[in-house]
C-alpha cells in the first residue's frame, strides 16, 4: 500500500509517499516558503536526484497539487496516476486528552481537531490547513491523522499535573501532554528489540534531539513521563527555546522591558536556547565548531549536556531503573560530543559509553555502550513518517 505522508507547518509541507509493503520511501520532499516570494517544492526520488522547482505557491491547497503532481512526473515521479495513493496520513500536533492513538479523518473528527486549535494555536491551524487541502485534492482517499501527543496519553497524573490550583486544569485543560509520541514510539520499540525484549519488560529513557528537544520515560511500553509539557516550550534546552525556566522569570522581564505578550512568547520560543546562550547559532553543529572561540558557545553546549543528564537522572528514578538509553533526531543521532557529555559521570547508575564506537557513530544504528555499562545505550535514526505510514495503513485495513 502507498501512503502520503503529510507533515503540514505555517509555510512549508514536507511529505514522503511510502510503500508499506516495503517499508521504503518512494520520494521525499518539502515545499517552503508557501504563500511567501520565492516558494520551492524539493523533491527526491529514491532512485533519482533531487529537483528544485520554483513556483508561486500561494497556499497549502496549491502546494498538495504541486506534490500530487510531481509524484505522477514523466521524469521525476513515482506513480502513475493519483489512484496509486492509497491513503495519506497526516502528522497533528496537538490530540488533547481525547485521543490516545490516531484516527481515521471524518467530519466530525474535523470538528473535533478545530476544537483542540485552543491548546496548539502554533500548530494544528496549519495542520488542518493541510488535511483540508489533501481533502480537496483527494477527495476519495482516506486519511489518518496520526498525533504527536497520543504516546504520552497514559502518563499518570501525578506526572502530568502542575502545581497550579487544580481548577486551572479542569478549566483550561492546563497539564503536561508531551509531543515527539511517534519518535519516542518507534525508537523505544527499536530498543526493546535490540535488548530482545518484549517492550512490557524494559525501561527505556529516549532522547530526541533535533531543534526542538524532548526526553521520555518508557516504563513497560508506556510513556510515563516525558520533558515537554502543556507546550512544547519545557524541559529540555532547544535551538531556539529556553526549555525549563522559572516562571516568575518572564513575568520580571515582560515587566523591565514592557513587553507585549506576543514579545515574550517570541523570547521565549525563537530567541533563547542555543541560540539565546550562544549569541551564535541555534544549530548544533555551529555550537560546537565555535566552542574553542567562544566562551558563550562552550557554555550553551555544557548547559544542554547538562540538562539532558540531569534528566536521565530524573527519569531513572521515576521508573526504578532503565535498560536502555536512546539518542535520536539530528543532534542524538549525530553529535558524539552532545552524547558523550550528556552521559559523562553517569557510571554510578551503570551508563558508560564507548568513546572510539561514539566517535564513529553517525547517523546509523549503534549500540556505544561500554563493555562494563550494565545500562545499553543506543542510538536509533528516529522514522516518524514509517510510524504514520504504519498507522495510517492499519487504520485504513481494518476499516
Ligand atoms: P528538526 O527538529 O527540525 O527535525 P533535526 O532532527 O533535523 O531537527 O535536528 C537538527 C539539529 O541536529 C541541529 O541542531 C543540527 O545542528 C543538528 N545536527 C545535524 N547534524 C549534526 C552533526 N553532524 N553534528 C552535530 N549536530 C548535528
Amino acid at each position: 500500500m502507498n501512503i502520503l505522508v503529510i507533515n503540514a507547518g505555517s509555510s512549508s509541507v514536507k511529505y514522503q509517499l511510502i510503500d508499506t509493503d516495503k517499508e521504503l520511501a518512494l520520494a521525499k520532499g518539502t515545499v517552503s516558503r508557501i504563500g511567501m516570494s520565492a516558494s520551492v517544492l524539493t523533491h527526491k526520488p529514491h532512485d533519482r536526484a533531487e529537483v528544485k522547482v520554483s513556483a508561486e505557491i500561494l497556499d497549502h491547497i496549491i502546494a498538495i497539487e504541486y506534490i500530487v503532481t510531481i509524484l505522477m512526473s514523466e521524469n521525476h515521479g513515482v506513480i502513475k496516476d493519483a489512484s496509486e495513493i492509497h491513503a495519506v496520513g497526516h502528522r497533528v500536533v496537538h490530540g488533547g486528552e481525547k485521543f490516545s492513538s490516531s484516527v481515521l479523518i471524518t467530519k466530525e473528527l474535523m470538528a473535533e481537531l478545530r476544537n483542540l486549535i485552543e491548546l496548539a494555536p502554533l500548530h494544528n491551524p496549519h495542520n488542518i490547513r493541510g488535511i483540508n487541502a489533501c481533502m480537496q485534492k483527494l477527495p476519495d482517499v482516506p486519511m489518518v491523522a496520526v498525533f504527536d501527543t497520543a504516546y504520552h496519553s497514559k502518563m499518570p497524573p501525578h506526572a502530568y499535573i502542575y502545581g497550579l490550583p487544580y481548577v486551572m486544569y479542569k478549566r483550561y485543560g492546563i497539564r503536561r501532554y508531551g509531543f515527539h509520541g511517534t519518535s519516542h514510539r518507534y525508537v523505544a520499540d527499536l530498543a526493546a528489540k535490540k535488548l530482545d525484549k518484549d517492550r512490557s519488560e524494559c525501561k527505556i529513557i529516549t532522547a530526541h534531539l533535533g531543534n526542538g528537544a524532548s526526553i521520555a520515560a518508557i516504563d513497560r511500553g508506556i510513556s510515563v513521563d516525558t520533558s515537554m509539557g502543556f507546550t512544547p516550550l519545557e524541559g529540555l534546552l532547544m535551538g531556539t527555546r529556553t526549555g525549563d525556566l522559572d516562571p516568575a522569570i518572564i513575568l520580571h522581564i515582560m515587566a523591565r522591558e514592557e513587553l507585549t505578550l506576543h514579545e515574550a512568547n517570541t523570547l521565549l520560543n525563537k530567541h533563547s536556547g542555543l541560540a539565546g546562550i550562544s549569541g551564535v547559532s541555534s544549530d548544533m553543529r555551529e555550537i560546537e565548531e565555535s566552542v574553542d572561540e567562544n566562551k558563550n558557545s562552550a557554555l550553551a553546549l555544557e548547559t544542554y549536556c547538562y540538562r539532558v543528564k540531569k534528566y536521565i537522572g530524573a527519569y531513572a528514578a521515576a521508573m526504578g531503573g532503565v535498560d536502555a538509553l536512546v539518542f535520536t533526531a539530528g543532534i542524538g543521532e549525530n553529535s558524539s560530543i552532545v552524547r558523550s557529555k550528556s552521559c559523562q559521570g553517569l557510571g554510578f547508575m551503570g551508563i558508560g559509553i564507548d568513546e572510539a564506537v561514539n566517535a564513529k557513530s553517525k547517523g546509523i544504528e549503534a549500540d556505544i555502550s561500554s563493555m562494563k555499562s550494565t545500562v545499553k545505550t543506543f542510538v536509533i535514526p528516529t522514522n516518524e513518517e514509517l510510524v504514520i505510514a504504519r498507522d495510517t495503513r492499519e487504520l485504513v485495513e481494518s476499516h
